[in-house]
């Protein structure tokens, strides 16, 4: 068996769902489409991500040792959702156990180990762009809401990671598949879906308007204009994959129930966010969503507030009004006054007015423009 069969054989043996090789050389059209795009649509991954998009495509010049690129697919979506949360976190955040150190993680790490016992010198990290390197390699096709979708496994679904790692073997490269992957009877739902305007051509994203950035990476409140699109997503958002023809085939399988989830559910419920202390967030939340940081409750609470008020049950006015006179942080109170110009009622009206008094700066222009709009 040659290598490329080793390889194919332990990634298969570990449960990936597909494997594809493809050369060292530069991902010379990302870099072009990276570059054709306005500066400021990806400025902030710098110094949010430490990662310069561009030069992380240069894969030989930034590891001359490199003489291949393997992609690892893994598909996250093997057991149901929970209701509950479908619809507030995006599935690939519920099933990240990076922190956990469980099944996902396990499974790489596994793979890892085998390539030392190779003697294979290899590299993976975040700097490779990940849906192009599964095109090159063969293992994803692209949709038009540029989400890379499995090409061979999965029923086409685009419910996956792909892990692309650097080795220093020459291995034979699998045909690429970096086309676009749609039906042609598909009129751009993903578009049409999209809440926020963030997909604003076929395989154009600006992810400055996209729900999944505005929900963990942005600092202050979330601008004005995006919060009712939001709807109740607090922590990424799944839609322009929900609705993708590409992806019902997955979707409605009878798939396994996620105990370990389910328990879990509660855990994000959103009057338990927008409640919740430090101890529950950074012991049953930031575990499983980690990209905002353990010590920035507020952002969370403040995601709450913005899906409360979304989630229109003046039943939560009470409780909105209680964090708005509480809450040290003013991006949740304001969001909380918000929430309540959104939910409205004479309760709601009465208790802004009644806030107004002690509030200065930006929640209490957040208090005077939700009266504003009852
Ligand atoms: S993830 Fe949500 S907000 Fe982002 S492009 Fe898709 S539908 Fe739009
Ligand atoms: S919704 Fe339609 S256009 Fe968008 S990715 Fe899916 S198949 Fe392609």
């Amino acid at each position: 068996m040659n290598l490329k069969q080793r390889l194919i054989e332990k990634a298969s043996e570990l449960g990936f769902d597909d494997i594809g090789f493809t050369t060292a050389e530069p991902l010379d059209l990302y870099i072009q489409e990276i570059g054709s795009r306005p500066p400021e649509m990806y400025d902030w991954i710098s110094s949010v991500e430490g990662v310069d998009l561009k030069q992380g495509a240069h894969l030989s010049q930034n590891h001359p040792w490199a003489k291949s690129l393997m992609v690892l697919v893994l598909n996250y979506h093997r057991r149901a959702f929970p209701p509950q949360l479908t619809g507030k976190i995006g599935r690939v955040y519920l099933a990240d156990d990076r922190q956990l150190q469980q099944d996902w993680y396990l499974n790489i790490m596994s793979f890892i180990s085998f390539l030392g016992e190779e003697n294979i010198r290899f590299h993976f990290g975040e700097e490779i762009p990940a849906r192009m390197s599964a095109a090159r390699a063969g293992v994803a096709t692209y949709g038009k809401n540029c989400f890379a979708y499995a090409r061979k496994s999965m029923l086409g679904a685009s419910w996956l990671i792909s892990i692309p790692v650097l080795l220093d073997a020459e291995i034979e490269p699998d045909e690429p598949s970096v086309e676009l992957g749609c039906p042609s009877w598909c009129k751009n739902a993903c578009i049409a879906a999209c809440p926020t305007g963030a997909l604003y051509a076929p395989k154009k994203m600006n992810p400055r308007k996209c729900i999944a950035f505005n929900s963990y990476y942005t600092e202050g409140m979330t601008p004005l204009e995006i919060r009712e699109p939001m709807g109740i997503w607090v922590y990424g958002c799944d839609r322009c994959q929900e609705v993708c023809p590409r992806n019902q085939a997955w979707m409605h399988q009878d798939l396994p129930p996620n105990p370990s989830l389910e328990v879990r559910a509660n855990d994000f419920r959103l009057v338990t966010l927008l409640t919740m202390n430090e101890d529950h967030y950074v012991n049953k939340v930031w575990p499983l969503a980690f990209y905002i940081s353990r010590k920035n409750i507020a952002k969370w609470k403040m995601n709450a507030a913005r899906a409360i008020g979304n989630q229109g049950d003046r039943g939560d006015i009470p409780l909105l009004i209680k964090v708005l006179d509480d809450n040290p942080d003013e991006t949740v109170r304001g969001m909380c006054a918000w929430a309540l110009g959104r939910l409205g009622g004479s309760q709601a009206k009465a208790a802004l007015e009644s806030r107004r008094a002690c509030e200065n700066g930006m929640v209490k222009q957040e208090i005077e423009l939700a009266i504003e709009n009852l």
